[in-house]
């Protein structure tokens, strides 16, 4: 297990899919005391650190995504690191069906919802003209129609009758048109509408939708393949405002405060969280395509 890392001001991280050893509350330890939180794609990356920091605040969680042995290990490593619930199942939410499952089962398990975190998404860097039709439709299925199709699910089956707090996991990709993203940028801006109308005809109902959009966020999948690591050694970082990769426990924090009552009076909202990065960084087809090719030949 890699060791944590706490450098000046930043909270403890790993960059492995693994529970951070040791841990130090900004918060209220019994923030989210007894809540429960529904999570997409909790099993790895941003999802999981996510999941770690909401059970380590009182909170238990389900964590859904298509692979339940994935998921299974990592509910076991959660519950080990924060001695909270946490309930793996399997949903695609490309399929309204499998979702639905899942909410009646957390229902019966667990008792409530209090939190839904729509964090599931896919992504690669891919020049538009080299984009299948059927990528482009895939990367919208998961990102946008999975993330209407978990808010209404979740809205019909408890928030609509008792509450609750619908975070969204954005990206600052479609703000200035970055290269090779046209179909995560895509998703992400309708996303980030439906967070706005969602906001409005559900506000009266005590829901509350608002999202966190990251910048780079090291030790992830994304940071893996969108090339963080070669951007890195490249210098690349040296642009943002804040002179680095985000990590994920910054992401989880940020969650946190919109997913819990901190933001009480918050909804329809936005909220970036990069550093600065959208700001000032390149948007530089041609080092991108570069990037692009060498993670492929990896592949
Ligand atoms: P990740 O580890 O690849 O997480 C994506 C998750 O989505 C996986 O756990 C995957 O699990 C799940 N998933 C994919 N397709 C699904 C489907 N059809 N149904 C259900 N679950 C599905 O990526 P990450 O980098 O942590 O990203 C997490 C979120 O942050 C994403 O929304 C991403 O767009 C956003 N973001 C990340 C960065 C970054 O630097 N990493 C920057 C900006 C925004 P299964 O394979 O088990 O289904």
């Amino acid at each position: 297990m890699a060791a944590p890392q706490r450098v000046r001001d930043l909270p403890e991280d790993v960059d492995t899919d693994d529970c951070m050893t040791s841990y130090t509350h900004i918060y209220s330890p019994d923030l989210l005391k007894d809540q429960v939180a529904f999570i997409t794609g909790g099993g790895t990356g941003i999802g999981l650190r996510i999941a770690e920091v909401l059970m380590r605040h009182g909170c238990d969680t389900v964590i859904a995504s298509r692979n339940l042995e994935k998921l299974t290990e990592a509910a076991k490593k959660l519950m080990a690191a924060t001695g909270r619930r946490c309930l793996p199942l399997t949903i695609d939410v490309r399929q309204p069906q499998t979702i639905s499952a899942a909410v009646d089962e957390t229902l019966k398990e667990l008792g409530r919802i209090d939190i839904l975190i729509n964090n599931a998404a896919g992504n690669f860097l891919c020049p538009a003209i080299s984009l299948s039709f059927n990528a482009f439709k895939t990367v919208l299925e998961i990102d946008t129609m999975g993330t209407f199709n978990t808010s209404k699910v979740v809205y019909e089956k408890w928030f609509k009758d008792h509450g609750g707090a619908i975070v969204n996991i954005s990206a600052t990709l479609g703000y200035r048109g970055q290269a090779l993203q046209v179909h995560a940028g895509s998703a992400k801006a309708a996303n980030d509408a439906m967070t706005k109308h969602l906001a409005v005809e559900w506000g009266p109902s005590g829901v509350r939708v608002n999202t966190l959009a990251p910048g780079p966020i090291s030790g992830t999948e994304g940071f893996h393949r969108l090339g963080g690591n070669i951007a890195d050694s490249m210098g690349a970082f040296s642009s943002i405002p804040l002179q680095r990769a985000g990590n994920k426990t910054e992401m989880a924090h940020s969650v946190l405060f919109l997913a819990s009552r901190a933001s009480s009076y918050v909804t329809g909202h936005i909220m970036v969280a990069d550093g600065g990065s959208w700001l000032t960084s390149a948007n530089d087809v041609s080092m991108l395509l570069g990037i692009a090719s060498s993670q492929s030949a990896k592949l």
